[in-house]
């Protein structure tokens, strides 16, 4: 006998699998091939993993049935998947769906079937039940969902009850993937079974069943399922291979016609500057020599200092030698330029993934992709998971990106991180590109776990369209503002810029950080932010109970009514949105058109994540992006989404109307986003032929983040972070793992996170362990999603897996391994 070891489709711990029987006379299987199983009471579908001779148990059950006939996920992937596991601590089937082509994911549909109707056992029930079972008698099936529904609260168990004393029973469609490739075929059956688990009901019913079957049966191979729909009526066919009188088969269609275009002879007419051939030189080493490490690298330099131009070439040497590259961007919506530069360069060979494509266009290309057909990929953070036959080489363009960390489901993956794995399993290079590098990879870039690479200078005289200087950054101090009796949200410099800008015919853009529009409380007179005593973040105001939270370690304390600093009654809370700006500058600049643009307004809290403009973003959005992009608006109000891909050339003002907001959310990382923040909605004015200017309003001019981003000062800020992040043991000193636990009962929330505290700190103790620190547990910012209750805990320390794996986390928490944010 042998034995399947089967990742399954169910929310078991992290790396579990299961043991299944192969019913050999059926059929055979090779690892990474996807398959139907029984689970407890139901059906799912799960991944061959491995093979084995012994199981790990003694009775097994046997696989079902597979999906397709050949592996969809190659050695390869089922290692990464494995490692994915481990790492993220999810369960092997969620790393595995990463992989899988789209369209094969699917649940079963199950049926209930009612097996006696005795009535002297239907007595014994409720009479919901007993209403319920009658129904289905007159029906002669229902599927489950509605079944459930009809038994009302904990229907599902009540479901299981009845199947298990016999008076009904499940039957499974295993359904077929469902994509378009696919061609599906009626095959005709040795010796149907009648009656066998279908209710006695298994004899062709009419005329039209009977011709179709004797169809079938004297065609030779396949029938094609299109020709019997439309000679014997839909429905037919499957009503006969629900029946058991007919199987089916899908068969995938070879692609046919439009093959790829040969690649036209790149034209090359640009001289490398020193520092970008230096840094091709040591990239192209790598792609050449796969015993050569590091295989990853930091290519740091300004917008304009040439990487674009180091990323294709590095590609094209890696498609020279045949291979694939992969080349990942923050959000495919928002870098047009660059995905035209992509293709341009490989014309014809390039493969754009993105979250606009059909189920049938994703499918498509995923066989072509797997089929070797394409040179490049080019998507979002999940593009990393395309089948290329031989990655050569992945680039990350704007690798601090918070978009390459997925946090709203499992797996919780950094896409940097999973670079490096498939680095370690395949031997492909890393390219990571920024202007402004994430504190972290940065570090490991100067410790030597990165090549760093660095541009120091804008590429000079580009031809007609010179690139013109950075724009100059003024901060604005809105404290004196104040002082001086201007209680308007603009300061009069930005009044004065905004008129004179509008004045010439020029475009400008406000942004408002939204991101932490968490009431964080400051001082009006001097810009003190209220912290809290032991963790040093900053205190966030409920109104609710008018107390002040520390989200990190939940001390409460009463508002203050004059300033700690400097006794000052204005303690405010800060923030205003876009709309209240949008009318400001209205009631300013009469006659102006301003637009805004917050397509994050509607998305989840965690920020802005995805692959293009999120699903909630209506049309207008869109068309306010045209409309300013066409000269129609004057004035743009916006959010994070304006400070990213936005490349308007008459754009020459940007004001932040407060960059304290989200400065001082309670999250290490706030400082550094602040900064990333402020350079790249900078970097959106005088991208033109005139100047540029950015003007920064805060409260906190001496805050680090302003400082730097004022001087567009990477170095400074990255100095000042590292020392602040080893002085409090933050990563990349070391590790962190954040646990997440929802509740609709707020009560019943802290319970769970203060009992978890507890036994994680019993545990710590019990162990001895003195470089683990469990931080928290506190309420999450925000406090509340879509009805939940959010409490959260921390965990820091360095060897946080070998604790994790000796420790018990039930499974309704969320744990999130190198967490982007620990809000
Ligand atoms: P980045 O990716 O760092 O923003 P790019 O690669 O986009 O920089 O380069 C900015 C501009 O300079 C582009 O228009 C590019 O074509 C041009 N460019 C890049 N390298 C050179 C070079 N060596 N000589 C002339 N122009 C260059
Ligand atoms: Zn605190």
């Amino acid at each position: 006998m042998r034995y399947a070891e089967v990742a399954v489709d169910a929310p078991v711990g992290h790396s579990r699998t299961f043991s299944y029987s192969i019913p050999q006379e059926k059929f055979s299987l090779e690892p990474g091939q996807l398959v139907w199983i029984p689970l407890r009471r139901r059906v799912t579908q799960g991944m061959v993993m491995s093979l084995a001779d012994v199981p790990q148990v003694a009775a097994t059950r046997d696989v079902l049935q597979p999906v397709e006939p050949s592996p969809l996920l190659s050695p390869l992937g089922l290692r990464l998947a494995t490692w994915l596991s481990q790492y993220y601590r999810c369960s092997l089937f969620s790393a595995v769906e990463l992989l899988l082509p789209p369209g094969f994911k699917a649940q079963v549909r199950s049926r209930i079937i009612p097996v006696s109707l005795d009535d002297s056992r239907l007595e014994a029930l409720r009479p919901r039940a007993r209403d319920a079972l009658e129904k289905l008698g007159t029906q002669s099936h229902l599927s489950e969902a509605e079944f459930v529904k009809l038994l009302g609260r904990n229907g599902s168990r009540e479901l299981d009850r009845l199947a298990d004393s016999g008076l009904v029973k499940r039957q499974v469609d295993v359904p077929r993937p469902r994509t378009y490739r696919y061609r599906r075929y009626l095959l005709p059956i040795a010796n149907p079974s009648y009656g066998e688990g279908n209710n006695g009901s298994s004899l062709p019913a009419s005329e039209r069943q009977r011709s179709l079957l004797e169809a079938v049966q004297s065609h030779d191979g396949g029938y094609p399922a299109s020709d019997a729909n439309k000679l014997f009526g839909s429905g037919v066919a499957n009503t006969l291979v629900e029946k058991g009188l007919l199987a089916e088969e899908w068969v995938r269609e070879p692609v046919d016609g439009n093959a790829p275009a040969t690649p036209a002879v790149a034209t090359q007419t640009l001289t490398l500057t020193p520092p970008q051939s230096n840094a091709l030189g040591r990239i192209v080493q790598a792609v050449d020599d796969p015993q050569l490490q590091p295989r990853s690298f930091l290519l740091h330099g300004v917008t304009g200092s040439g990487k674009t131009e180091v990323y294709l070439r590095a590609m094209q040497r890696a498609v020279a030698l045949g291979r694939q590259a992969i080349f990942l961007v923050p959000e495919i919506s928002l870098t047009p330029q660059t995905v035209e530069r992509v293709n341009a360069r490989f014309p014809g060979r390039v493969a754009v993934l993105h979250s606009g494509l059909t189920e049938r266009q994703k499918f498509d290309r995923w066989w072509r992709i797997h089929d070797g057909e394409y040179d490049v990929v080019v998507g979002p953070r999940s593009a990393l998971f395309a089948p290329v036959p031989r990655l050569g080489l992945v680039v990350i363009d704007e690798e601090h990106e918070w978009t390459y960390k997925q946090d709203e489901s499992h797996p919780f993956y950094h896409t940097r991180s999973v670079a490096g794995e498939m680095s370690r399993l395949t031997g492909a290079v890393v390219v990571l590109g920024s202007a402004t590098p994430d504190v972290e990879t940065y570090y490991h870039a100067s410790r030597g776990r990165h090549q760093l690479l660095e541009l120091p200078d804008r590429v000079a005289g580009t031809g007609s369209n010179g690139k013109p200087q950075l724009a100059a950054v003024e901060v604005c101090d809105m404290r004196r503002e104040l002082q001086e009796g201007n209680r308007s949200i603009f300061s009069r410099r930005l009044a004065e810029a905004l008129g004179e800008c509008v004045g010439r015919g020029r475009q400008a853009i406000l942004f408002i950080n939204r991101r932490g529009s968490s009431p964080v409380v400051q001082c009006r007179d001097c810009g003190a932010v209220v912290n809290c005593r032991s963790c040093s973040v900053s205190l966030t105001y409920h109104a609710q109970g008018s107390r002040m939270v520390c989200h990190r370690c939940n001390r409460r304390t009463r508002p203050r009514q004059r300033c700690r600093e400097c006794g000052g009654p204005r303690i405010r809370q800060l923030g205003v949105g876009t709309q209240r700006v949008q009318e400001e500058v209205a009631g300013l600049l009469p006659g102006v058109t301003v637009d805004r643009w917050d397509a994050d307004a509607s998305r989840s809290p965690s920020g802005p994540v995805g692959t293009s403009l999120p699903p909630g973003a209506g049309r207008w959005q869109e068309d306010a992006m045209r409309r300013f992009r066409d000269g129609e608006t004057q004035v743009l109000v916006g959010t994070q989404m304006v400070a990213k891909g936005l490349d308007v050339p008459n754009v020459t003002l940007v004001g932040v109307l407060l960059a304290d907001i989200g400065m001082y959310l309670p999250d290490f990382r706030a400082g550094e986003r602040t900064f990333g923040l402020l350079c790249q909605v900078a970097g959106r004015s005088g991208r033109g032929d005139a100047p540029g200017s950015v003007i920064i309003q805060t409260y906190s001019p001496d805050h680090y983040a302003i400082t730097a981003a004022a001087r567009q000062d990477y170095a400074a800020l990255y100095r000042r972070e590292i020392d602040t992040r080893r002085q409090q043991g933050n990563p990349p000193f070391n590790r962190l793992v954040h646990l997440i636990y929802q509740d609709t009962n707020a009560g019943a929330c802290q319970r769970q996170a203060e009992t978890l505290g507890r036994s994680l700190r019993r545990e710590i103790y019990a162990r001895g362990l003195t470089d683990i620190e469990v931080i928290g547990p506190a309420p999450g910012v925000p406090e509340r999603v879509r009805g939940h209750y959010r409490w959260h805990l921390l965990l820091r320390g360095r060897q946080l897996h070998r604790f994790l794996e000796e420790v018990d986390v039930p499974p309704n928490w969320s744990v999130d391994v190198d967490p982007a944010q620990v809000l």
